[in-house]
């Protein structure tokens, strides 16, 4: 086969596989203690007081959403730009996405159009840190505090990001940050996720809520126990553990997640070095309160070339490139449209994803591979 890149992939080393393979011949697979572990290594790299692991990063949404109070007849402010994870986890409760539009150059939420969306329903504002730049959160938690809403940074491309000097997930200025540990995202536990809060309430909730609603904290109990085994389910929680199997692999990952965010950063300074005061497109922008996590690198086509988005493509497949777009706006997929969500409501993020291709990067690309991206990128723009 020819050599095809991919536009993200994980790097897993020896010391990952082993261990691995250590809680493999281990007593426990599940709820032993790598799970622990991980939590509080990722607590700690992130600067917040809690971690909660998931099975992925939509049902670590969905129990972040759960545990700030999110419920039917409630609304909640995000991005259009993003994965459908970030406004489905709030239709699982039966709340309402309200979609607000985006920056033309970083793709995130434009801060100064959330305050016309408001309104007496408004419970919560989930913002996503686009490619992995940081949301200007200041802004974000100035408006919650005058609203009285809940801030949640779904960060599933921002682990290892930065913003005003400090790492993303410390929850500074929101109640929750979620990441997800998908392949394609910074350290991988296969599939995977976690919430990061500084809130014990809102800590003990999401322990809850991963396991059936159940709790065996005695202090906590409603019923008198008739026993030693009591244990008491108090709410509607779901199955959403991670398997140890999973969190050894996380921990173990982590260890590189600072090496691997400089590898993504080296690359994307190639990139903005060669196609500098090129024709054909714009780099990603990196503000001076962010520091970029560079899950992805998009590049926005100039007018010209807006219209030969399609044949782009195609071309860049055919050379090896396995480029993608990130996003179609999440109100255009059918499923939202018969929710009632009309075209048009969100233009700059229309016109965004019509321009937007994010190309290969990630940690395991070699320096003949950022050669070969690069050499495709002007092949592919002279002949269009
Ligand atoms: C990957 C991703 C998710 C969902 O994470 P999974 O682990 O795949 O469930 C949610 N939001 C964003 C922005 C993502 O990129």
């Amino acid at each position: 086969m020819e050599k095809f890149i991919p536009y993200g992939k994980q790097l897993i080393d020896e010391d990952d596989i082993n261990a691995v393979i250590e809680v493999l011949k281990s007593d426990f697979i599940t709820q032993g203690k790598k799970v622990p572990e991980f939590e509080r290594k990722l607590a700690d790299y992130c600067g917040a007081k809690y971690a909660v692991v998931f099975n992925s990063g939509t049902s670590a949404l969905h129990g972040t959403y759960f545990a700030l109070g999110l419920t039917e007849g409630d609304e909640f402010i995000t991005t259009p730009m993003t994965f459908a994870a970030t406004s489905n986890a709030g239709l699982y409760l039966g709340a309402k996405p309200i979609f607000v539009d985006v920056e033309s150059d970083t793709g995130n939420i434009d801060v100064e159009k959330i305050e016309n969306h408001i309104t007496p329903n408004t419970k919560l504002i989930s913002v996503v840190h686009y490619a992995g730049h940081p949301v200007y959160m200041k802004k974000i938690k100035h408006i919650a505090d005058k609203y009285n809403l809940k801030v949640v940074e779904d960060a599933c491309h921002a682990l290892g990001g930065m913003y005003k000097g400090e790492k993303i997930g410390n929850c500074r200025f929101s109640d929750a940050t979620v990441f997800s540990f998908h392949p394609v995202k910074h350290i991988t536990t296969g599939e995977g996720g976690a919430v990061l809060t500084n809130d014990k309430e809102v800590y003990e909730k999401l322990l809850m809520f991963r396991n059936h609603g159940i709790t065996k904290d005695k202090d906590k109990f409603i019923n008198q126990p008739d026993g030693d085994w009591y244990y008491e389910m108090q709410f509607l929680g779901y199955n959403y553990r991670m398997t140890d199997i999973q969190a050894a692999l996380g921990i173990s990952q982590l260890k590189k997640l600072d090496s691997f965010i400089e590898k993504r950063r080296n690359i994307a300074a190639t990139y903005n070095e060669a196609f500098k005061d090129n024709p054909y497109f714009e780099t990603p922008v990196e503000k001076d309160y962010a520091y970029h996590a560079y899950h992805l690198y998009p590049i926005r086509l100039k007018d010209e070339y807006k219209e030969k988005k399609q044949e782009i493509f195609s071309k860049f497949r055919e050379e090896g490139i396995g480029v993608q777009v990130h996003y179609i706006p999440v109100y255009w997929h059918p499923y939202y449209k018969n929710l009632g969500y009309e075209k048009g409501i969100t233009p700059v993020a229309e016109d965004f994803y019509q321009r937007e291709i994010s190309l290969p990067i990630y940690p395991a690309m070699k320096d003949e591979d950022i050669e070969f991206v690069i050499n495709k990128v002007w092949k592919v723009f002279k002949s269009v």
